[in-house]
């Protein structure tokens, strides 16, 4: 029998964290049953990068791929969750001994999924690859890698760069997971972003089995 399958979304919720300086996250209902309306309406306003969502390669590349153009199998398949117990940011020598291959979809599971999650402000220390793991990835040929934070790149540090390199190579980003309730290991992963037209990201909703 197949085990259930597990959400490894967070929530939108009005106000949460993200990333700072992009727009708050607001849900509102604008008409209410309780006043009256013949129906709950709400309301949303976002940036595309908000709680779990995907990157395009369009985020960082001026003429990329832009969410509608994603193809399904980088975020349908098998997958593998790493876990990295790492004080700032992985690195190519955290990954040079996990045997990754070709083609592979990867989660990385740090503290973030429960230390930064937990937190009310945007976490400014949370756990991110550092550029020359990125580039690695790209070497490696990796299809997916899916982070349990708001970025893959850190904040103050090499945001930008481990972007560029990555989208720029065409690896479809996953951000903003929570893995705290997934042990490392090999799952069937179903990831679909919301299709949204000349878009530089989406959020979705992500499963494992
Ligand atoms: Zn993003």
């Amino acid at each position: 029998m197949k085990r259930p399958w597990k959400d490894i979304s967070v929530p939108l919720r009005d106000g949460m964290a993200h990333w700072p300086g992009d727009p708050e996250c607001r849900i509102t209902r604008v008409n209410k049953m309780e006043e009256g309306a013949v129906c709950n309406l709400t309301h949303l306003s976002m940036s595309a990068h908000t709680g779990t969502h995907m990157d395009a390669p369009r985020h960082f590349v001026a003429d990329g791929l832009t969410m509608e153009q994603m193809p399904l199998e980088p975020v349908i398949g098998r997958c593998r969750v790493v876990e990295f117990e790492v004080e700032s940011q992985i690195t190519a020598d955290d990954l040079k001994d996990l045997r990754l291959l070709p083609g592979q979809r990867l989660l990385f599971k740090t503290r973030n999924s429960t230390r930064s999650w937990a937190m009310s402000e945007f976490d400014k220390d949370f756990i991110s690859i550092r550029a020359d793991a990125a580039q690695l990835l790209v070497d490696l040929k990796i299809v997916t890698v899916g982070v349990d934070y708001l970025s893959i790149g850190g904040y103050g540090k090499d945001v930008v760069e481990t972007h560029q390199i990555m989208l720029g190579a065409g690896i479809w980003v996953i951000e903003g997971l929570n893995l705290a309730a997934i042990k490392p290991g090999y799952y069937d992963l179903i990831c679909l972003p919301l299709k949204i037209e000349g878009a530089d990201g989406a959020p979705c909703r992500a499963v494992l089995r």
